[in-house]
């Protein structure tokens, strides 16, 4: 029997395992933490309210997945309109911005929409980054206002610093015609490329890992420190030793890379380009649960601490102990762009602050619960340097035969279907491998 070994619980571990589990094979896994679910880990404190580590909903088209993820809860899920807005200067605008214009300042949505029309008419502007494309596809006014300042906010670089092949559907690009209706009406319709979005209704997001984890040999507390991959062996913290004929990895590649024994300097150089957010995260529970309309809001200003705010207690009412509610923040670093110095805890007391200052906490309201948590691996940063240095890091990892996966191995903008699928994949890779292998 070849020992095939999955480094990662995450959603791209468990794609591996289902995979391997349809060729009759149980991997071993193994987690450095003491919980399965990497970034869709969900935890209950003794308070009554749960969080998810970062909001996380399912909006996957892909009915397979929603199939696997539905019958991992045995069909116990929400399913929900998505609701979002966004905060600017004082203006609750609905989402995306550029389609509900109407309620900001009246001089404002005349400057966007003359900026529109002339950008619309001049010569098509050549898009070398992301900033071009920002301004060819709203003009200046709003380009600069709105989606370039949200980009230092959230990606921690300027829009100029970034490529555009992480857009897909994510940002709508109006019409005229679009751009001017939601300035006069306050009823223009969504456009968001999430319409609506299923939840599990009991446990968090991580429920619908439930039916996952029973497939490979789950090793938790488990760090994973070296690898030698000519012996092909895993060394970990707790002194445990394994072997493995074929690896699937979902840890995050500039740490993967710094633990491969023998690696060559271009690489490591090249893994120390990849840039990523790193976030903190700050749990708040509260004496009631009208706290906003919306699972979700956008913050654009520099002084407002947090980027994005959720309203666990909005996707199922089993996150909160009943008449409550919660919000969750997202406050954005990045060790490449602007590192995080102190502790997350120290960002508690300036987001409920800041909470207070947009107007979503009440002088009244009591606070039931806090705490932080940092994400040291958030949002891939499509920065100039990624596709070179990504290139280089790959290029090694394919010579080595790691078949790497999810967010942070393949270093993309994935959402939890295509962390999963993307295990899939990679444990395909590494059956092919080892077949291959066996062959010579
Ligand atoms: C703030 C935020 C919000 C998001 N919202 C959504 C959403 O609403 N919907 C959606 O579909 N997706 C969302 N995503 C994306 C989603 O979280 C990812 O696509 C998915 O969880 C990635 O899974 P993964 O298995 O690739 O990585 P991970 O979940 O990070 O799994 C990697 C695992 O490897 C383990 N590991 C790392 N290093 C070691 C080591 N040295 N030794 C042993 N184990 C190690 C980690 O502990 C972890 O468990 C969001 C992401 C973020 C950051």
């Amino acid at each position: 029997m070849s020992n095939i070994v999955i480094l990662g619980s995450g959603m791209g571990g468990f794609g591996a395992a289902y995979r391997l589990h349809a060729e009759g094979i149980a991997p071993v896994m193994y987690d450095r933490n003491g919980h399965h679910g990497g970034h869709t880990s969900s935890f209950r404190y003794n308070s009554g309210f749960l969080f998810d580590l970062g909001p996380h909903i399912s909006f996957t088209k892909d009915t397979r997945i929603q199939d696997l993820f539905a019958d991992s809860v045995d069909q116990q899920f929400e399913t929900k309109p998505l609701n979002l807005n966004n905060y600017w200067r004082g203006h609750w605008p609905l989402h995306p911005v550029q389609l509900h214009l109407n309620g900001l300042p009246e001089d404002l949505v005349v400057k966007v929409i003359s900026d529109f029309v002339e950008e619309r008419q001049a010569p098509d502007r050549p898009v070398k980054n992301y900033a071009d494309w920002l301004l060819s596809s709203f003009g200046r006014t709003f380009a600069e206002l709105f989606p370039m300042q949200y980009t230092r906010k959230y990606h921690l670089t300027t829009a100029d610093n970034m490529s555009t092949d992480w857009l897909g559907p994510r940002i709508y690009r109006p019409s005229l015609e679009e751009v001017i209706r939601g300035a006069i009406s306050a009823t223009a319709p969504n456009m968001h490329y999430i319409t609506q979005f299923r939840y599990p209704t009991d446990g968090g997001f991580v429920s619908y890992l439930k039916k996952f984890v029973p497939l490979g040999n789950l090793k938790l507390n488990h760090e994973l420190v070296s690898i030698d991959p000519r012996a092909q062996q895993l060394n970990f913290s707790n002194g445990h030793v394994d072997h493995y004929d074929a690896l699937v990895s979902s840890v995050p590649l500039p740490d993967l890379i710094r633990m491969i024994q023998g690696a060559p300097q271009d690489v490591v150089d090249a893994s120390r380009r990849l840039a990523c957010s790193t976030c903190v995260i700050v749990n708040v529970g509260v004496n009631r649960e009208d706290l906003s309309p919306c699972h979700l809001s956008y913050f654009y200003d520099d002084d407002i601490c947090f980027t994005r705010l959720s309203f666990p207690h909005m996707l199922s009412p089993h996150n909160v102990p009943p008449g409550t509610g919660s919000i969750q923040a997202e406050v954005y670093f990045s060790d490449k762009y602007k590192p995080l110095t102190g502790s997350p805890q120290e960002w508690i007391e300036p987001v409920i602050k800041d909470l207070h200052r947009c107007g979503l906490l009440r002088d009244d309201d009591r606070i039931l619960f806090s705490n932080a948590l940092l994400l040291r691996y958030a949002n891939i940063i499509f920065d100039l340097d990624r596709a070179a240095a990504l290139k280089t890091v790959h290029g090694y990892l394919d010579d080595l035969g790691i078949a790497y996966c999810g967010r942070y191995g393949d270093w993309g903008y994935m959402w939890t279907d295509e962390s999963f699928k993307s295990g899939e994949n990679a444990a395909q890779r590494a059956l092919e491998r080892l077949v291959q292998s066996q062959v010579r």
